[in-house]
């Protein structure tokens, strides 16, 4: 995959673009980390104010063995901090979360001597008694110019951490509309020195495209109640409107109501069909079955409706064809919507054929027209339910037959799939299991 020339162009450029992510990435953390530090000091600060404020006529600041945990622990309840009380001599006199007999001199504690010296000061560190990094904040107390003691108070980076990590998750690189979608996350590395980052690249494209799907779905479920049901309410309002009273002209709009209620139904019973087989609800029974008695039948139910439309419907079966293991009425299903499709989507004087063949362990059933084919673009999604190609909006039909014989194939452990050109026609193949195998099996 990665030699074709499209490879080789995306490639540069996608590294170029990871690169600049990552460099922005390191660039943004680094401000936003900032920022929330510049906040979070500005915090302390305000709180170690109050602190000195509340205890600069507490006694115990100028007691040698003074005790200031029960004020600390005080503090700290109402702030949600740790809150450290230091005598001037850098003895601890009050601390909220440890135990300060274990504690030692904080005296030469930077942001000690950086509030000792300039009457503010702050330090980011990991602290060896919490066991994670902090943000340490302290102020001198003072009474007439003279230092009595330090308040000290402290919070750990987790909650900025959790903010720059926010960052960290980036998602632009999309390739071609279709195509791959790749995730990509940076995420700085805080250990490291010089800064270095990880980048995880991760394919969503089958996410994406699972996303897509779902609200296809939704989307198209809504479009195709909308149309009948705006269609009956427009004719139950010209009845109202006076046609009861002229009988040939209500008889045609009640024609009319008929149709859109019976495509209705029709829609209904197919999804529920569909998500029964989907579901794993429906039951299949698997067993020997002659390949004419299950592609036949649907055939010769057609052939009027092909005569009609102006075409020739042929048949070709070797004659030494092995037995398949199929569900026959479920394989029937199968053949009558690629037929009934081929049918549709041929115009007068065209041809559908049905022929299959034997290759290895399987038989391959295909039906082939020629039609008016299948635009590429819509190739990949043709099984989807109520996919339809754009050429094909104006025949009708619940864009559901192709999804339904796709989970009947599928529960047979077969294979379906498609070749089309656009203004030539489109051959629709499916593979059963012979039953050489001899293996009779039941779901
Ligand atoms: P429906 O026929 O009810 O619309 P299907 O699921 O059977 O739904 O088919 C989905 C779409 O696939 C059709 O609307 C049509 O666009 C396309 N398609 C299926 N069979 C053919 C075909 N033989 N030739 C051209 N287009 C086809």
């Amino acid at each position: 995959m990665f030699r074709s020339i499209r490879w080789r162009i995306a490639i540069p450029y996608m590294l170029l673009i990871l690169l600049a992510m990552a460099g922005l990435v390191l660039h943004l953390s680094k401000l936003v980390r900032g920022a929330h530090l510049d906040d979070l000091e500005a915090q302390l600060t305000a709180e170690a104010q109050l602190i000195e404020d509340a205890l600069t006529s507490s006694p115990a600041w100028d007691e040698p063995d003074g005790d200031l945990d029960p004020s600390a622990q005080h503090y700290a309840e109402l702030l949600k901090a740790r809150v450290t009380l230091i005598g001037a001599d850098g003895t601890v006199l009050g601390e909220s979360h440890e135990d300060r007999a274990q504690m030692d001199n904080h005296l030469y504690r930077p942001e000690v001597q950086q509030a000792l010296a300039r009457g503010q000061g702050s330090s980011l560190r990991f602290s060896r008694t919490m066991d994670y990094e902090m943000m340490y904040v302290a102020i001198p107390l003072t009474t007439e110019g003279c230092v009595r003691g330090i308040v000290r108070v402290a919070l750990p980076l987790r909650q900025i951490e959790a903010h720059v990590a926010r960052l960290h998750s980036v998602e632009p690189v999309e390739m071609d509309r279709q195509g791959l979608f790749l995730q990509v996350i940076v995420t700085p590395l805080q250990e490291a020195e010089p800064q270095a980052c990880l980048i995880i690249l991760q394919d969503l494209t089958r996410v994406r495209r699972l996303e897509t799907i779902r609200r296809d779905f939704i989307s198209n479920i809504s479009h195709e109640l909308r149309t009948p049901l705006a269609s009956l309410k427009a004719l139950v309002d010209t009845l109202r409107g006076g046609a009861l009273e002229d009988p040939p002209a209500a008889q045609r709009f009640l024609n009319h109501m008929e149709t859109e209620v019976d495509a209705l139904t029709q829609m209904v019973r197919e999804l529920l069909e569909l998500s029964r087989i989907e579901s794993g609800r429906a039951a299949f029974r698997l067993e020997p079955v002659v390949v004419a008695d299950v592609v036949l039948p649907p055939v010769e139910r057609l052939q009027p409706q092909a005569e009609r439309a102006g075409l020739q419907l042929t048949v070709d079966l070797p004659g030494d064809l092995p037995p398949v293991l199929a569900d026959a009425e479920r394989i029937q299903q199968v053949v009558t919507n690629l037929v009934h499709n081929a049918i549709k989507f041929t115009p007068s004087g065209g041809m559908v054929m049905l022929s299959a063949e034997s290759i290895g362990e399987e038989v391959v059933i295909s039906v082939r027209d020629t039609g008016v084919g299948i635009p590429a673009d819509d190739l990949p999604r043709i099984f989807e339910r109520f996919y339809k190609a754009d050429r094909a909006r104006s025949g009708g039909g619940t864009g559901l037959g192709l999804a339904i014989a796709k989970h009947i194939v599928q529960a047979h452990d077969g294979r379906i799939w498609v070749e089309s050109t656009e203004g030539q026609g489109s051959t629709f193949s499916f593979t059963l299991l012979t039953d050489r195998k001899g293996d009779k099996r039941s779901r």
